[in-house]
């Protein structure tokens, strides 16, 4: 599928970056942004167990910009799993949540694609484990599809994002950038990521919490 054509936001986004410098920071293929009311969704869901893994899919736009060459997703909607084995040591998507998936997205959000999921890993950190790997492989197979692992119980996230080569370092978690509204305030509380300042951007304007 073709990205669209769109301005990348970054001027309306503060960007987060992982606190920790990690090994081997690639080249993604897509930059990640994301609405607040999507990453709150994500937060409540993922706060809402502490002691099994849930889950959901993330849609949104997949664009790039014609200017500056940037690919980029927009991640604005999230759907929570309803068929996890509750108590499993893994979250499980079938063929037949997927199918669902499709169908519902079809019918109501018929202007989105599905630009990845989302799973947590309570007490565990975060990683990407070989599950977590075959899984995106098997049904998030578009180049720029991603993942987002949460830790609900230190409060911390990352996104595990294929290289323009299409591999993807499963041991390296990215920030995302954070769509900010009129209020800008930041609602990012993971303690893993520190916001990214650019003096030339409405970045140093935004209150973080
Ligand atoms: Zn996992």
């Amino acid at each position: 599928m073709a990205p669209r054509s769109s301005r990348i936001p970054t001027r309306h986004a503060l960007e987060w970056i992982p606190r920790q410098k990690q090994v081997s920071l690639l080249d993604p293929l897509v930059k990640v942004f994301i609405t607040q009311n999507a990453y709150i969704r994500i937060c409540a869901h993922a706060g809402s167990d502490l002691d099994n893994e849930v889950g959901g899919w993330m849609a949104g736009k997949y664009c790039r910009d014609d200017i500056t060459n940037d690919q980029f997703i927009v991640i604005d909607t999230i759907l929570a799993a309803p068929y996890t084995e509750q108590g499993a040591a893994h979250l499980t998507f079938t063929s037949n949540t997927q199918i669902a998936l499709f169908d519902f997205l079809e019918r109501y959000h018929p202007d989105k694609v599905l630009v990845g999921w989302y799973h947590t890993h309570p007490r565990m950190g975060v990683f990407f484990s070989s599950w977590d790997e075959w899984l995106h492989k098997n049904f998030f197979s578009k180049p720029w599809q991603v993942a987002l692992v949460v830790e609900p119980y230190t409060s911390a996230g990352g996104f595990f994002i294929r290289q323009k080569n299409g591999a993807m370092d499963t041991q390296a978690y990215f920030g995302f950038h954070e769509l900010i509204n009129q209020e800008k305030k930041s609602k990012v509380f993971w303690k893993n990521l520190e916001p990214k300042r650019n003096l030339n951007t409405l970045e140093t304007e935004v209150l973080v919490v």
